[in-house]
């Protein structure tokens, strides 16, 4: 259920403009307005689910949709052979800022290390 109050759940309603770079019926993928790396999109589900852990238990197949998605927009923005990362953030420790499940896909260069100090 779309809740008024989440950004992503406004994204996907159209009342805030995203720079979208693929759509399923289920899922919308659009650029983060704040890039860590030259290739740094959102995939997340339209539906509202909290975080990742609460999207598999919810809606196995959507979860599966979005990681699928993922790949998809790693094909579509040129890393999926130079390679990339998919991130879920989930809760204070992670630094979860918009609590709508969304996976990070980032690429374009090295990463460096998985988790910064
Ligand atoms: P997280 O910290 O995992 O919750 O990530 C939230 C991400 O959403 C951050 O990387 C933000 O830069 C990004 N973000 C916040 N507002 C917007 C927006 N209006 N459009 C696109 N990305 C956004």
């Amino acid at each position: 259920m779309a809740d008024a109050a989440c950004l992503f759940c406004r994204i996907v309603a159209g009342e805030i403009s995203a720079t979208v770079v693929h759509e399923t019926e289920r899922t919308l993928a659009f650029r983060d307005i704040g890039p860590k790396a030259p290739v740094h999109v959102l995939v997340i589900p339209k539906e509202h689910h909290e975080n990742v852990g609460a999207l598999a238990a919810g809606d196995p197949g959507l979860a599966a949709e979005v990681l699928r998605v993922a790949a998809e927009v790693a094909v579509a923005e040129g890393v999926d052979k130079s390679g990339y990362r998919v991130l879920f953030n989930t809760g204070p420790d992670s630094g979860q800022e918009v609590l709508h499940v969304h996976a990070h896909v980032l690429g374009g260069r090295p990463l460096g290390a998985l988790v910064g100090g």
